[in-house]
């Protein structure tokens, strides 16, 4: 079993297979970080309520816990004929059965001068290292205003551009006293939809329209960026923004090796995938988490979906291993979501529902750190296990 990415859903296979270890099976984990950030903290990260190991889950342990080896290398590929991912700094790695939970990175495709200029909120860590950078151009500011411009109006770009605000403007973190304006730090938003949130509840998109007016954040709506300078976003409308820093957090897009390995993708070439979380094209590659696009359930690209996928994907890979049928899988049809305000408050949105409060922003943290938990503080390990996999190393044809 060659696992690929260390993302949400995968964090939940490596816990399940240390839990209860299966005879005869080798697992490996390809991951290109030996550790991987959990999205649910990421705001809290930027605004500096966590230190970064609050908030990354750190995958050597884990892949000791449940014995799987642990390859540090990004997957290029998969030869869909001779069962082997390929990797871009070792030999390629055999495999029977293969899951990828591999996420996905802000589409900049199409506009020219993104890729160059824009920094993109994914992957994380390029992220982090340049945003130091820009917190330091910051307290060195000495003309003008410095000016961040975040392209993005989803809760992404939103909790985005409020964690950066409040990194910047308050340095100290915790809840701040609102300036109805920012005297060395200007924030821009673009946005294509007409609204902030468009895929939220009004009442949720009128309470960060108001936020947005308290702390002076510019909502550049109904503009599509189409071009990018080495100074300016251009927008489709004919206005230009003028930025200092630039960040990049627009819908999901694939990684071009999919649809180059010959898996079945959907429009936007993501790995299309049937209810028990199987290639649509090859049923010996699963998928979770962004990467994969469920054919009959189509969700948002979200943590809190590649969460809820972890269970049933360890439990269909289990069941695949063991020469049995997997199981199909529903997801839920609407999740709750807490989207931070910067400020250690949150606001709640599920369907109509809409609700604002610091105790809000308690509950996601409690959450937040009671699933970090899960994979920070691993039981010992069972000799039984131990003795099984040590078993199955044996017996198992090395690639
Ligand atoms: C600012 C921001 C805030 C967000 N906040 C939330 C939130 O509060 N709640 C929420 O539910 N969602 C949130 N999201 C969305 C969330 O980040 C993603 O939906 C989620 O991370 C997807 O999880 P995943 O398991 O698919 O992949 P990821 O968490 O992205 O994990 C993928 C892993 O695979 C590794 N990897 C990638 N490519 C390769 C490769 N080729 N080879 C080997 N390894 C590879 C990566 O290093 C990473 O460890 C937010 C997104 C942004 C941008």
């Amino acid at each position: 079993l060659v696992l690929v990415g260390g993302g949400h859903a995968h964090v939940a296979v490596l816990k399940s297979f240390g839990m209860k270890p299966m005879t005869g099976v080798r697992i490996t984990l390809i991951s290109d970080r030996p550790v991987t950030p959990y999205s649910g903290m990421l705001p809290g990260l930027i605004a500096g309520h966590y230190p970064p190991a609050a908030a990354h889950i750190e995958l050597r342990p884990l892949c000791h816990f449940a014995q799987a080896r642990f390859f540090r290398s990004t997957l290029t590929g998969l030869d869909l004929e001779q069962r082997l991912a390929r990797c871009d700094n070792r030999p390629p790695v055999s495999f029977d059965l293969v899951s990828i939970d591999t996420g996905s990175t802000p589409a900049t495709a199409g506009v020219p001068g993104a890729d160059q200029h824009a920094l993109a909120i994914k992957p994380v860590h390029r992220f982090m290292e340049r945003w130091e950078q820009i917190t330091e151009a910051a307290a060195d500011r000495r003309e003008g205003p410095l000016r961040i411009v975040v392209v993005g109006g989803g809760a992404g770009g939103v909790e985005l551009i409020l964690s950066v605000r409040q990194r910047l403007v308050h340095k100290e973190p915790g809840p701040v006293p609102r300036h109805p304006r920012t005297p060395d730090v200007e924030f821009h938003l673009i946005s294509d939809a007409p609204v902030l949130l468009p895929t939220h509840n009004r009442r949720v998109q009128a309470i960060f329209t108001r936020i947005f007016r308290e702390r002076a954040i510019h909502a550049h709506l109904g503009q599509r960026a189409v071009t990018v300078e080495a100074d300016a976003v251009h927008c489709d409308s004919g206005r230009s923004v003028p930025y200092d820093a630039l960040i990049w957090v627009t819908t999901a897009a694939a990684p071009p090796w999919i649809a180059e390995s010959g898996l079945a993708t959907d429009a936007a070439g993501f790995l299309l995938v049937n209810d028990c979380l199987r290639s649509c094209s090859h049923p010996f590659v699963l998928a979770a988490g962004d990467v994969a696009a469920v054919r009959n359930h189509p969700r948002p690209k979200s943590g809190v979906f590649a969460v809820r996928q972890g269970p049933p994907l360890a439990l269909n890979l289990r069941r695949l291993l063991g020469g049995r049928e997997p199981r199909p899988f529903t997801p839920q049809r609407q999740a709750l979501s807490l989207i931070s305000t910067g400020d250690q408050r949150a606001v709640a949105s599920r369907g109509p529902l809409a609700l604002e409060g610091a105790w809000l922003w308690r509950v996601k943290d409690w959450i937040d750190r009671r699933w970090m938990r899960q994979y920070r503080e691993l039981p010992e390990m069972h000799p039984s296990g131990f003795f099984a996999q040590a078993n199955s190393l044996a017996s198992t044809h090395a690639p």
